[in-house]
């Protein structure tokens, strides 16, 4: 029987490790040929690309920071140079920077919005103009995009509410291209950003219907969804993956 995704070309953006590194081995199991971005974890990301060809699958990986247009726009340019089209783009590479609102820097500010918001925009434009009908738009927004249950992260709270909205005003836009346009929002999901054991995570947990923290493939499991074929009616959606937190 054929995979899902045989045939298909995926770019996640921020896939070497925690929920992009576990989506892009999702994608490639489900039959993608798969392209991540990486910052700084060259070692890591290589590493993703190692396990994906190990089980045979087709995967490169991209030095792109998402705060830098120029390598963004480069790091689609290369997708399509590698694998000759692009049916999937995940942008799920994100940052947040834990603090009161009121000590947070000018740096860290633009920071956040460059990574989590500006990113999201200069990669999809690009994603666009090799788009075909059928193609998926994947963003990894936040279940704190649409309700906030602690303090010390409210420009993440802004920049993944702002993700939200563009997500379903991009929808209603490309729609008539048959393109769909979704946005996964996790819960507290155990990785280097918000790790399950510490203190910080106590009320997360605590927070969640489930009483505890979700796991990676959690995620990437929505993701493969929204990226398959079965999922091809639903557009505009923000589909909250956080063990009832919001409930
Ligand atoms: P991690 O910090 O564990 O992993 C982040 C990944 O993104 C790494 O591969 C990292 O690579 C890459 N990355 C970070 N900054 C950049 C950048 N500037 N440019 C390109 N790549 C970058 O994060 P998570 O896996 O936890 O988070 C992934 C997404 O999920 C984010 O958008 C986050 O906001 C969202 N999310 C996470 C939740 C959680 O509880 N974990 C909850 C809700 C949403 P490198 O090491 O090279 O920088």
């Amino acid at each position: 029987m054929s995979k899902k995704l045989e045939g298909k070309i995926a770019l996640v953006t921020g896939g070497s490790r925690g929920i992009g590194a576990a989506i892009a081995k999702r994608l490639a199991d489900d039959g993608a040929s798969v392209a991540i971005t990486y910052s700084k974890g060259s070692d890591a990301a290589a590493s993703v690309v190692k396990a994906i060809q190990r089980d045979g699958g087709k995967a490169i990986a991209i030095q792109a920071d998402a705060a830098d247009a120029e390598a963004v726009k480069a790091a689609v340019e290369k997708t399509v140079a590698a694998f000759g089209q692009l049916d999937v783009l995940v942008n799920n590479a994100g940052t947040a920077f834990p603090k009161s609102f009121e000590e947070a820097t000018p740096e860290e500010l633009d920071r956040v919005i460059n990574i989590n918001i500006r990113g999201v925009f200069v990669a999809t434009q690009a994603a666009l103009k090799h788009m075909k009908s059928g193609s998926r738009i994947i963003m990894i927004g936040s279940a704190i995009g649409e309700r906030v249950a602690a303090p010390g992260l409210v420009p993440y709270a802004a920049t993944k509410g702002a993700v939200k909205m563009f997500t379903q005003a991009l929808a209603r836009e490309i729609g008539s291209r048959g393109i769909t346009v979704n946005n996964v929002q996790p819960g507290p999901i155990d990785t280097e950003l918000n790790p399950a054991a510490g203190d910080w995570a106590v009320p997360q947990k605590a927070a969640t219907a489930l009483n505890r923290y979700g796991h990676v493939d959690e995620i990437a499991a929505m993701v493969a969804f929204v990226a398959g074929p079965e999922s091809s009616y639903v557009t505009g959606a923000n589909l909250t993956v956080d063990g009832g937190m919001n409930a």
